[in-house]
C-alpha cells in the first residue's frame, strides 16, 4: 500500500511538472505553439502541409501554391534531391502575423521536436524568400542527428544563413553590391563575428553585411569544393567532429 502511495506520488508529481513546463512553454513560445498547433486551427489546408486564412482569396491561393512550387523546384536542383516540405503557414495579414511569427517582416521558419514550419508574410510572397526558408529547413533535415543542437550550437548562422542565399536571388544580395560596399570584401565582417545566433540576429543596421558576406563565403567555398564537398561536410557534421575544421579540411583536399 505504501509503495503504490509513493509510486503514485511520483507520478503525480512528475504529471505536474510536465503540465508546469508545457504551461511555461506555451506561454513563452504562443508563436511556436500556434504553429505546432495548425493542424489544429481554423485555417485552411489548401494543398498537403499548406495553411492559409478560411476566407483568403482563391487567386491568391493559387499564386502562393505556384510560388511554394517554384521554389521547392529552385531548392531540388540546388540540393539534387528531393526536398520534403515543410508545413508552410501563410499570413495575409499583420493579425495574422503576430499570431505566428516572432516578428520578422517577411518570413520565418521555426524547428521543435514536433516537427519544422515556416511562416511566410505578406511582404515574403515571392520565390526568393520561400526558397530562403525552404533550404534552412533541407539543411537541418539533412543533418545527419541530434539536429536540434547541431543547428543551433555546432554549426555557424553564417554557414546556414550562407547556404539559404544561395536560391535567394535578391539582387541587394548580389555579388557586385557585396564588392562593391564591403571595398571587395576588406570591410565584410569575419566568420568568427557571425557565428552565433546572439551574433548573426543582432538588432543593428549591419545586417545586410552578415547576409551578404555569408552569402558570397559559401558560394566562394561551394566553387571549389562541389556537390560532394557539401554532401560530405553535412554528413560529418556531428558531435564528435568540429564544424570549422571540417569546412576547411574539405576545401584544403579539393584544392589539391
Ligand atoms: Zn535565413
Amino acid at each position: 500500500m505504501r509503495l503504490k502511495n509513493g509510486w503514485t506520488k511520483l507520478g503525480i508529481g512528475i504529471l505536474s511538472i510536465a503540465i508546469l513546463c508545457s504551461i511555461a512553454f506555451v506561454s513563452t513560445n504562443w508563436q511556436y505553439t500556434n504553429g505546432v498547433l495548425v493542424d489544429y486551427s481554423d485555417l485552411r489546408q489548401v494543398q498537403p502541409r499548406v495553411f492559409v486564412a478560411a476566407d483568403l482569396d482563391d487567386k491568391l491561393v493559387d499564386s502562393l501554391l505556384v510560388i511554394i512550387h517554384e521554389a521547392k523546384n529552385r531548392n531540388e536542383e540546388f540540393w539534387n534531391s528531393t526536398v520534403d516540405l515543410p508545413k508552410i503557414i501563410y499570413c495575409h495579414n499583420q493579425e495574422m502575423a503576430e499570431r505566428y511569427t516572432t516578428g520578422n517582416a517577411h518570413a520565418e521558419s521555426f524547428f521543435t521536436v514536433f516537427g519544422r514550419h515556416v511562416v511566410v508574410t505578406e511582404t515574403g510572397l515571392n520565390t526568393d524568400i520561400i526558397s530562403h526558408e525552404l533550404a534552412h529547413v533541407a539543411l537541418f533535415d539533412r543533418i545527419p542527428n541530434f539536429k536540434w543542437y547541431m543547428m543551433t550550437y555546432r554549426v555557424p548562422v553564417w554557414f546556414d544563413e550562407g547556404i539559404a542565399m544561395q536560391v535567394d536571388y535578391r539582387e541587394i544580395y548580389s555579388t557586385e553590391k557585396y564588392l562593391r560596399h564591403t571595398d571587395n570584401g576588406a570591410k565584410a565582417p569575419t566568420l568568427v563575428s557571425m557565428a552565433s545566433i546572439s551574433d548573426f540576429y543582432q538588432p543593428d543596421t549591419l545586417g545586410w553585411y552578415r547576409y551578404a558576406t555569408s552569402k558570397h563565403e559559401v558560394a566562394r567555398w561551394l566553387q571549389k569544393v562541389d556537390r560532394q564537398g557539401l554532401d560530405q561536410l553535412i554528413q560529418s557534421t556531428t558531435i564528435f567532429s568540429d564544424f570549422d575544421e571540417q569546412y576547411q579540411f574539405i576545401e584544403a583536399a579539393a584544392e589539391k
